[in-house]
């Protein structure tokens, strides 16, 4: 709902890669404008036939970016598209058009660019054929990938070490809050406040014997590594699930007003790891048989109709609700209900 929100706001009649920042944008409008101005570096149009592509302004070639050498003239008014040099309806270039008015070294480029053979232009990825590998990987990921922990804990692990969480002291940078530590009312939400020095954490953490890893490390990303480094790769695992786990605690607090006790919150956590642990020793020492085609999923009968059911019950007044969705062979919904429950 908010992406169709912002692009009818933002960019109505064109794209996510043709928005308007407007006069009077929004924090969240404007973080996402210009973390779109960099995305778009990495992307461009694959033309197709009669392109409506814009030859010297949009970034486009087949599958791989095309970059001409010499720069020609353009006009604000009526840009010169891609299609006007290509012959009509086909996938071939106009090559006497395009020698009469590109420069030699590139009216052979242009020539050995494809377009493809549809009546439309499509944006790719312009890095897909480069197999681009950082030389030097994040040591975060690293460290994220060999830990035995749910994927949803990975990224919170990812968010952690770039400082990417939405603390109060970050919030307070969109206005969004005073930045007092919501649990103990006293001191700058920062990630150190909040994993390491909050009074309500410290009891927790050290319940759960990692009392010695409150560090004086001066950013998250070095606290993180140097907790990795004092830690087997188990009990950081382990680490990482009660961080995850002081963060839920911490929005639940806020939302919900309520607070779980340290020793359940500790419970939780060892249960969590001991279940992962559990889960991943049997999926290893368990081979899948190989499903049959038979026994695949296909795709419904246009005639069939599907029906999801879930329900809902208020503790504070219980009152239950069951919610029915309806759907046609494609997965499009075609009707909905809410229907109310007597409860005995
Ligand atoms: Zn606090």
């Amino acid at each position: 709902m908010v992406a169709k929100v912002l692009s009818c706001k933002y960019f109505p009649s064109s794209d996510t890669f043709d928005p308007q920042l407007g006069s009077t944008p929004s924090f969240a409008w404007r973080g996402i404008f210009f973390a779109l101005q960099r995305l778009r570096l990495g992307f461009h149009w694959r033309i197709g036939m009669d392109s409506n592509v814009k030859m010297h302004v949009d970034r486009w070639g087949g599958s791989i970016l095309m970059q001409l050498n010499s720069s020609y003239t353009d006009s604000s008014d009526a840009h010169v598209l891609c299609g006007e040099f290509m012959l009509p309806h086909s996938t071939q270039w106009n090559v006497n058009l395009v020698q009469r008015v590109f420069s030699v070294a590139d009216v052979a480029r242009i020539l050995q660019c494809p377009m493809a053979p549809v009546a439309c232009d499509r944006i790719v990825w312009s890095g897909h054929l480069k197999r681009v590998i950082p030389t030097t990987p994040d040591p975060i990921w690293l460290i994220l990938s060999r830990l035995l922990v749910p994927p949803k804990i990975k990224l919170f692990g990812w968010r952690l070490g770039h400082d990417a969480l939405p603390t109060a002291s970050r919030l307070v940078q969109a206005g969004l809050s005073v930045g007092i530590c919501c649990m103990c009312a006293d001191g700058l939400k920062t990630i150190k406040h909040a994993f390491c020095e909050c009074t309500m954490v410290v009891g927790l953490l050290s319940l759960a014997g990692f009392i010695s890893l409150v560090t004086t490390a001066t950013s998250s990303r070095a606290w993180l590594l140097s907790s990795f480094q004092q830690l087997p790769l188990h009990r950081f695992s382990l680490y990482l699930i009660i961080l995850w786990n002081i963060w839920h605690q911490r929005n639940t607090f806020w939302h919900e007003g309520r607070l779980i006790p340290d020793w359940n919150l500790v419970q939780t956590c060892f249960s969590m790891f001991e279940g992962f642990i559990a889960l991943e020793s049997f999926s290893s020492a368990t081979t899948m048989p190989e499903l049959s085609i038979s026994d695949r999923w296909h795709k419904p009968e246009a005639t069939t109709v599907t029906i999801n059911v879930d329900s809902a019950c208020l503790p504070s007044n219980g009152c239950s609700t069951v919610g029915l969705l309806a759907g046609d062979h494609q997965g499009i919904v075609i009707a909905a209900n809410v229907v109310p429950v007597e409860v005995p």
